[in-house]
């Protein structure tokens, strides 16, 4: 076992950063960390949901979660958060780069603006989160990096050419990121979600892709969002602690069937 960790199992009170915290997927994660007695900085854009999750979580888990708003496709922003978080919580354990925007829109019908705000928050929002946590992870002796990339990025279709593209670089950032930062001690994987009812579903799957999910993922129905928490949290803890550049999918079995995106 390494020095590092060895380090992140002796540390009684582990901290974990999650984006897009506010709902969802964010959500159900630092939900995990809480219930294994991690703190936890639960970040989003969105003020008003972000009062109203903390309050929830604070509710469930007193004094465990630092709600911090923030954009995370600013820079700015990105830096300002992580060093309040390091200031408040004292280190960073694993860094959820979770926060994730979705337009399902073909090549010829995406503006260069829906493009550009897809990649910001997908794609350029891992990057700045990342960079902004490597310097206090490794300070402590290491990390773990989970990205939230999407089975959108494992293959193609007709309708998703910024989200499956911001997905599919992810993925590859996902593996640069863990080649390049496994000499400090921290892993990177990625999650590929497969369907999830979550408020971007409700907003992007219409009746005709909800029905070509049912057909096509060998379960039979959409995941739950406590579900890819689960698998986060796995690649995020020590039992983890020789994967490395990988992409679970957590997916009902919808990428080993082979079949196309609806
Ligand atoms: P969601 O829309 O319910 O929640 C996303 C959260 O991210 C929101 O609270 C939103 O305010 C926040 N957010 C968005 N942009 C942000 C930014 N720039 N800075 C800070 N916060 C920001 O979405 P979800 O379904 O829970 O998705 C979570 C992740 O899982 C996303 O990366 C998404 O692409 C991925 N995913 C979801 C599904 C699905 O079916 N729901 C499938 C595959 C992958």
């Amino acid at each position: 076992m390494s020095e590092s960790l060895q380090a992140l199992q002796a540390t009684p009170e582990r901290v974990a950063i999650v984006t897009g915290a506010a709902r969802g997927i964010g959500l159900a994660s630092a939900r995990w960390f809480l219930a294994r007695g991690w703190r936890v900085a639960v970040v989003d854009k969105d003020a008003p949901a972000l009062t109203t999750a903390h309050a929830a979580l604070e509710a469930e888990s007193p004094g465990r979660a630092l709600a911090v708003h923030a954009d995370v496709s600013d820079p700015a922003q990105v830096a300002a958060m992580v060093a309040q978080v390091d200031a408040a919580l004292g280190r960073i354990d694993a860094l959820v780069n979770n926060a994730g925007v979705a337009v399902f829109k073909p090549l010829v019908q995406t503006s260069f603006e829906e493009w550009r705000y897809v990649m910001a928050t997908n794609l350029d929002g891992v990057f700045l989160l990342s960079q902004a946590c490597v310097p206090v992870m490794r300070r402590n002796g290491g990390g773990a990096i989970v990205n939230i990339a999407s089975i959108s990025g494992l293959r193609a279709s007709t309708l998703r050419v910024a989200y499956g593209t911001s997905k599919a670089a992810l993925i590859h950032l996902t593996k640069q990121q863990a080649v390049e930062l496994a000499g400090l001690g921290i892993r990177c994987n990625a999650i590929a979600p497969g369907p999830v009812e979550t408020a971007m579903a409700k907003q992007v799957h219409t009746p005709a892709i909800r029905a070509d999910y049912h057909d096509t993922v060998p379960l039979a129905r959409y995941g739950t969002e406590e579900e890819i928490a689960n698998g986060i949290g796995f690649l995020c803890s020590p039992e983890a602690s020789y994967v490395t550049g990988q992409v679970l999918a957590v997916d009902g079995g919808f990428d080993a069937a082979g079949v196309g995106l609806p």
